[in-house]
């Protein structure tokens, strides 16, 4: 009989190279594979398991609600969608008119954002370099990796990209025909890549003297990842349009991208839509975790705990460590040498989850659920992880 990783090369297009372990079962902050060896998801399905594997309430409020009403069309509604709208409209908006579109993916929030921004009747788009926005055409021709677009061309014109945290780039760069800035309030592909201080503020400024709607990608860093809602609320601004998905769902699959102020009435009914995004399923999950992340005070636990890892990682005092940045759960621990996937090749033996967006740098996002006491052995192996 051939092997599972046989019959995944065969049935599957592969998204990366060849799987490291089929897993099989999960629980809090650890996962199993189909030989029985526990790990410790440091990584929390790329900063999607906000409330670990199989918590007890969603797992209940899942099975609840598909024994209730699965799906709908969109011709018509359930309260979970409009409640879950309600929740991110009042959570972006903070007061302002807000309006939300659900989706299945971050790159379909992605999509519909960028659908809005052509509705201003302008289609100049200021984008970051390092940026990762996902893969489907329109989210790809904002998405800064050349490997990813160059095999693709052409792709939606109109986006320019540059350095992130540049203001004196991003000031040259705007004018009066674009439509949107879009960045990453931490960019998470790139490796947790912070902006300077005061940068998103700039960005806020420059778009309104420009008439630009300011759009943050929330989609890996929002939802709790980073101790808060969202993290350019966290950085003290707000956006025009922001895009979530990841943690949202806490596995379950739903995006969102919500629209402020004018933002919010550019699409008219019709112009788009998805036969899937937010049905009452995947909105119940969504309230659920957001529910869940508030009952258990994980927004301060995530800021806590994040400031715990990231000290405890510095004070172990490894040569190849220079220093963890990032905020929250959504870390990264910046390396010396170019040896992150040794590293986490040799965790993932060891019975740890983590992986290397770049050379130089292993990103941590467990669930926000995790504790210090989870986190602890691996502090301890790292000595014998780097070396
Ligand atoms: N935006 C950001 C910032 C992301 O990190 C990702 C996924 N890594 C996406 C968009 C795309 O999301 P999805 O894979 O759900 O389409």
């Amino acid at each position: 009989m051939s092997t599972m990783m046989e019959r995944y090369g065969t049935a599957m297009i592969k998204a990366f190279g060849t799987p490291q372990r089929v897993l099989v079962r999960g629980e809090g902050p650890y996962v199993w594979d189909a030989e029985g060896t526990r790990y410790l998801d440091l990584l929390g399905g790329i900063a999607v398991n906000a409330l670990g594997h199989c918590h007890p309430r969603l797992v209940a409020a899942i099975a609840e609600q598909a024994a209730t009403l699965m799906h709908v069309s969109n011709l018509f509604t359930t309260p979970q969608q409009i409640e879950l709208a309600e929740r991110l409209d009042a959570l972006v908006g903070g007061g302002r008119h807000a309006r939300t579109f659900l989706t299945n993916s971050g790159s379909e929030a992605n999509e519909a954002a960028l659908k809005i921004t052509r509705l201003t009747g302008r289609h100049k788009i200021i984008a970051m370099e390092g940026s990762f926005h996902g893969r489907t055409l329109g989210a790809l021709s904002l998405t800064a990796t050349a490997k990813y677009r160059l095999p693709f061309e052409p792709l939606p014109a109109g986006v320019t990209w540059v350095p992130y945290g540049d203001a004196d780039a991003l000031a040259a760069a705007l004018d009066d025909e674009t439509a949107a800035v879009i960045l990453e309030p931490i960019q998470g592909e790139n490796g947790v890549v912070e902006p300077p201080a005061g940068y998103l503020q700039f960005a806020r400024e420059q778009c309104d003297a420009h008439g630009a709607l300011l759009w943050f990608d929330e989609v890996q860093t929002g939802m709790g990842r980073t101790g808060a809602w969202l993290e350019s609320a966290a950085q003290g601004v707000q956006g025009d349009l922001v895009t979530f998905a990841k943690g949202l769902g806490g596995g379950f699959p739903i995006g969102a991208c919500v629209a402020v102020g004018q933002a919010a009435d550019l699409i008219q009914p019709g112009q788009h839509g998805t036969t899937f995004g937010g049905n009452p399923l995947a909105s119940h999950a969504a309230l659920t975790v957001l529910d869940i992340i508030e009952s258990e005070g994980l927004l301060l636990h995530a800021e806590r705990t994040g400031a715990w890892l990231a000290s405890s990682i510095e004070a172990v005092g490894l040569p190849q460590i220079d220093h963890v940045r990032g905020r929250g759960l959504l870390r990264g621990v910046v390396l010396t040498e170019p040896i992150s996937a040794d590293i986490a090749r040799r965790a993932l033996e060891r019975g740890f989850i983590v992986n290397a967006p770049r050379p130089d740098v292993l990103r941590l996002a467990p669930p926000l659920i995790v504790t210090t006491d989870d986190l602890q052995p691996f502090i301890d192996a790292l000595p014998d992880l780097v070396a």
